[in-house]
Parts: C-alpha cells; sequence; structure tokens
C-alpha cells in the first residue's frame, strides 16, 4: 500500500467463491490493494463478520471503502423515502466503522420535481438529521463519501458534490470519473480535461486521499447507460490521462474499478500506471 495511487474492485472479485470476510486473502494474492465493499441492496453485514472483514484487510494491507445501498434519496418529496434513506445511511456508517471502511459511498438522491438548488436544500436538511442521529447513536469513525452522479435526473454533478462536502464535517467526495464523462455527454476527452476536475477539487476542497470510480461507459442525452470493459476503447473516458494527471498532480488516490471485470481491470489500470 505504499504506492500513491492504489487499484481495487467494487466488489468481490469475479473469480472469488469464498466468504466475503475473507476476500482481501484473494485481492492481495491478485496484487491488488483497495476493495470497496457492496452494500448494494441493503447492509446484510453483522457485526461479527464486519470486524473479521477488518482483521483480514488489515493483514493484507487492503484499504476498504463501503457503497452504501442504492435507494437513498436524501432530497425526496416523500417523507418515508426520506425517513428509509436516513436509516439506510445510519446502518452504512455503523457497519463502516465496524469494517474500518475509510469512506462511504453514496448516490444523494434525484431532483424529481425540485430545481436543483432545492433539491439541494433538502438534502443538506437530511443530513444534519443522520449527522444529529449519528452523533446521538455514538457512532463517530465514518467519512461520508457522496459521489458524482450519472444520470442528468440525479443531485450530484461536480458542483453540487463539491458542495456537499464543503458544508459538512466528515465528507468527502467519491470522484466518478465515467459519470462526469457521461453526465457531459463525454465532456472528458484528455488530460486537460482532468486536469480541469483535479484543479477544482483542490482549490475548493482540501482532501487527504482522492477516492474516485473508474470505469468505461455508455451514455445517452439523459446520461449513464451501460458500463464497459477497458478494452472496449470505443468508450470513454480515456484511461492514461487520468493516471498521468493524477501522477502529475501528486494526488493520493483510491481508484476502484466499476467496469464489467471489476477485478481484472483494476489489475489493468495498476500495470498502465507502473508503466508510466
Ligand atoms: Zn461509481
Amino acid at each position: 500500500m505504499n504506492d500513491k495511487i492504489i487499484f481495487g474492485p467494487a466488489g468481490n472479485p469475479i473469480g472469488f467463491k469464498g466468504k466475503t470476510t475473507q476476500v482481501c486473502n484473494y485481492i492481495a494474492h491478485e496484487g491488488l490493494d483497495a476493495y470497496e465493499y457492496q452494500a448494494t441492496y441493503g447492509v446484510r453485514i453483522g457485526e461479527n463478520s464486519a470486524r473479521e472483514l477488518k482483521k483480514n484487510s488489515e493483514k493484507n494491507k487492503i484499504r476498504v471503502s463501503m457503497h452504501a445501498p442504492y435507494y437513498i434519496n436524501l432530497s425526496s418529496h416523500d417523507p418515508k423515502v426520506i425517513e428509509r434513506s436516513i436509516e439506510r445511511l445510519v446502518q452504512s456508517a455503523r457497519a463502516a466503522e465496524w469494517m474500518g471502511a475509510y469512506r462511504i459511498v453514496f448516490h444523494p438522491g434525484f431532483y424529481t420535481k425540485y430545481t436543483p438548488s432545492e433539491a439541494m436544500d433538502i438534502c443538506k436538511k437530511t443530513i444534519e438529521d443522520i449527522l444529529e442521529k449519528l452523533e446521538s447513536l455514538g457512532i463517530k469513525k465514518f467519512t461520508f463519501a457522496p459521489e458524482t452522479t450519472g444520470k442528468k435526473s440525479q443531485l450530484g454533478n461536480l458542483e453540487e458534490i463539491v458542495n456537499i462536502c464543503q458544508s459538512f464535517d466528515n465528507f468527502a467526495p467519491t470522484i466518478d470519473f465515467a459519470h462526469i464523462h457521461a453526465r457531459g455527454q463525454g465532456s472528458i476527452k484528455n488530460g486537460d480535461d482532468y486536469r480541469q476536475i483535479l484543479s477544482y477539487l483542490e482549490k475548493e476542497l482540501s482532501i487527504e486521499r482522492l477516492h474516485c470510480h473508474f470505469t468505461r461507459i455508455e451514455y445517452t442525452h439523459a446520461g449513464e447507460r451501460k458500463h464497459h470493459t477497458l478494452e472496449e476503447k470505443e468508450y470513454g473516458p480515456p484511461v492514461k490521462p487520468l493516471l498521468e494527471t493524477l501522477i502529475e498532480a501528486g494526488w493520493d488516490s483510491t481508484i476502484i474499478c466499476e467496469t464489467p471485470l471489476i477485478d481484472q481491470d483494476a489489475l489493468r489500470l495498476k500495470s498502465y500506471y507502473k508503466d508510466i
């Protein structure tokens, strides 16, 4: 884990058949250094398993993050949805503490009938409720990492994610470059485009380690449509300019690979990085 940029899969490696608590043995053996635990359909891991996962990750020097459930909408007009979203993020924070996850990645929500600024106000109000609840439960060790979202209907363009992170302690962004690319209709073409994103982040936030997602992506006018492998070069965003720009800017970063070949493409990314 001495490299400034580390790589790992979004979820359990494709060939892995064992228990999730032991998955870091496999990931380390493959030569990777990060793992994003997927609580996509709900936080189902219990305390013992989560603590076991932590122990196993420490033994293997794997940096763990957690992806919170997808069904979260902090800017919903439905109070029940808000309530469930709060509950899911509270459960995520609790499990993340057990598991030693350094980031809790989540998608903030949707605009639905609201203007972006109204949706943002509701989102922030909901986050205040979450933080209050965590405090009352004595859960203290967490970093929420709202992710740049891939659809135009979702709250979470780059500026909005930065705004949320500026507004609260214990928040740091997850930069999903493919989502930015899809939302921007192919906006990332070269190193300059990456440089612009990174220097904006540097100017607006103080980030110790940049948490990123990467995949090649197909999009429509509404935004993200489908993830593609690194080999499918007809889809962006470009890979090597990203690595070059991160190296040049001196960022410590974690890149979680979200292509259909989560671990094999993470290895491919790592080998490109080593070549540069
Ligand atoms: Zn992502």
